[in-house]
């Protein structure tokens, strides 16, 4: 799966989130269904730290059901960092039927896997 990263990078509001910026992709049948980036919201006047695959998912909508979502984080230099879910964005891919997860590792162009397998995440 060669993901569309260059040109999403350009777009990506990374302007008010200062420590990395995130992507996140939904890819159904090996094609990308939408992009979601880190950024602040505010959703009651109270900023909001959206993370990449909430707002990847949230566009998804009923489409995620099924579906493959990667994850990667760039550090400052560009080079991949660790982009492992965290628990409220496995919550999040549990309701919105996700089946796989790829996500960054720290410094390498390899992947890590999670499946969601039994009522839980695990990494393979
Ligand atoms: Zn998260």
């Amino acid at each position: 799966m060669k993901l569309p990263i260059k040109e999403h990078k350009s777009k990506h509001p990374a302007s008010d989130v200062k420590t990395a910026s995130l992507m996140a992709f939904v890819v159904r049948r090996g094609k990308v269904v939408t992009v979601g980036y880190n950024r602040r919201v505010f959703p009651n006047g109270e900023a909001f730290s959206q993370h990449a695959e909430e707002a990847a998912l949230k566009k998804a909508g009923s489409r995620a059901k099924g579906a493959t979502l990667y994850v990667l984080r760039f550090k400052k230099d560009g080079s991949r960092g660790m982009a492992r879910p965290c628990g409220r964005c496995h919550d999040t891919l549990n309701r919105a039927g996700i089946v796989r997860v790829f996500f960054s590792l720290d410094n390498v162009d390899r992947w890590g896997k999670l499946i969601w397998q039994n009522a839980q995440w695990i990494e393979v």
